[in-house]
């Protein structure tokens, strides 16, 4: 059991301030008030504490790969997203479960001290490097399983069906370690997936096509049908105009239009990136109610386009943010980027909240919130109640702007003027897992880190 007074608490009806909060042996919220209990004895946090984020796209294997991919190299014609997926393929090639797992615990630690509490794993990096699959056919998600309980993160482990090397296209030799060449080895791949996460509190698992120019449409469409009710569903989706120009040559649509007149796309579906969507695809994604997942700092890095987030808002629709590629983690960075390129493209400020009255950081986090849990598989839209559990990101009250401010800046504040340095630390199921910026077993996982990356050799 814990016991925290906080400065202040963000609930969905605005800040608790001052905050007493306690916690039974497994986490979960049993008393929450401003006002203390009896002679309890509570743990002093100058600090104010929010929802921890969900990081709702998340591909932990390209971490080992984030920032070196920024070189133009000589004769190359055009460094674009598809020669970056070269390169991500190189380095896909070489990981092993020890590296990946490695890998994994590293960047999941990363986010926790960023203020993630959970994180999506989009995996598709299932089988042994000659494309055989291991005996363990989910070996790889089991390791990123054990990566997030080490790091002390909650995981929901999301393999993909990945069958084609695109449109029309048999599965090329580098893509050997992620195939499932029938849907029936794409169930055994999940059930194998349920197996690993069934023993684990803090993980659960979702049901994932790669993309449509990865699986046949029939199978896109058979697969879609086979899904359990309440499973979360993510997609990537019209990231790129090369896919959505191959869409439509393949298709006869443009992607998003494709999977809206072939599937019944409801409010599980997470389509990933969406980033270029013409009136009637906004449209027909807001009212299916499915959610889309933004991840800015990528898709910037990747040169993708910029989501046309204000026309979608104006509709409704629902969204979450990811760190993709991991070039980012700092789920404030996320936020700022998507909303400063709404920003720059329609010369108006506080976009977010252009449908709505209300404060441009409140809307964010609680969107971001909704949607990011939705994308885990939790309908859960209170935060901080009793019976929940309390995962918390808390920054720091003594950071100067945000000692000067008065309440009700205090979230705008943090969102648009701080970074992880003001962060004070993270709480998952009632415990601190980073406190006063430190991880506590972040010196082991560094130095399996680093080993894994010294022996691929990527860096
Ligand atoms: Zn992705």
């Amino acid at each position: 059991m814990n016991h925290y007074h906080f400065k202040a608490l963000l609930q969905n009806e605005g800040w608790l301030s001052p905050a007493f909060v306690s916690t039974d042996t497994s986490g979960l919220i049993t008393y929450i008030s401003n006002q203390p209990k009896g002679n309890v004895r509570y743990e002093q946090v100058d600090g104010y504490a929010l929802p921890g984020f969900q990081n709702a796209h998340s591909h932990a294997f390209q971490y080992a790969m984030a920032g070196i991919a920024e070189t133009h190299q000589t004769g190359a014609v055009a460094d674009d997203f598809w020669s970056w997926r070269e390169a991500m393929y190189k380095v896909a090639l070489t990981i092993s479960p020890d590296q990946l797992e490695a890998i994994a615990t590293m960047l999941y630690c990363e986010m926790v001290k960023h203020g993630y509490t959970q994180v999506a794993e989009f995996h598709y990096l299932h089988h042994g490097k000659d494309g055989v699959p291991y005996a363990n056919l989910a070996e790889m998600g089991e390791r990123l399983v054990s990566a997030a309980q080490t790091a002390g993160i909650k995981i929901t482990l999301v393999p993909m069906f990945y069958q084609k090397g695109g449109f029309g296209i048999a599965p090329q030799s580098h893509q050997r370690r992620f195939i499932s060449s029938t849907i029936d080895d794409y169930h055994k791949l999940l059930e194998a997936t349920k197996k690993v996460v069934a023993p684990h509190s803090h993980a659960n698992y979702g049901f994932g096509i790669h993309s449509l120019r990865a699986v046949a449409p029939q199978d896109i469409i058979s697969a879609l049908g086979s899904v359990d009710r309440d499973l979360p569903i993510h997609i990537h989706i019209s990231e790129q105009l090369k896919e959505i120009g191959d869409a439509v040559s393949y298709l006869g649509k443009r992607p998003v239009q494709w999977l809206l007149d072939n599937a019944d796309i409801n409010h599980n579906y997470h389509l990933v990136h969406a980033t270029h969507l013409d009136n009637s695809e906004g449209q027909g994604i807001a009212r299916s109610s499915a959610h889309v997942v933004l991840c800015p700092t990528t898709e910037g890095n990747l040169g993708d386009g910029i989501f046309p987030l204000v026309e979608f808002q104006k509709l409704g629709g629902k969204w979450s943010i990811g760190t993709d590629s991991h070039v980012g983690l700092n789920p404030l960075e996320e936020l700022r980027l998507l909303d400063y390129g709404q920003r720059l493209t329609t010369h108006h400020r506080n976009t977010f909240t252009n449908q709505t009255e209300g404060d441009s950081a409140v809307y964010a986090i609680k969107q971001s919130l909704i949607s990011g849990r939705a994308a885990m598989g939790n309908k859960e839209s209170s935060y901080f109640k009793v019976g929940e559990p309390l995962d918390a990101v808390v920054y720091d009250a003594s950071s100067p702007l945000i000692a000067a401010s008065t309440l009700e800046n205090v979230l705008p504040t943090i969102l648009y003027s701080s970074d992880s340095t003001h962060c004070k630390g993270t709480i998952v199921d009632g415990d601190w897992i980073v406190k006063d910026n430190q991880h506590k077993t972040k010196e082991q996982i560094t130095s399996s880190f680093l080993r894994a990356l010294n022996s691929i050799a990527v860096r």
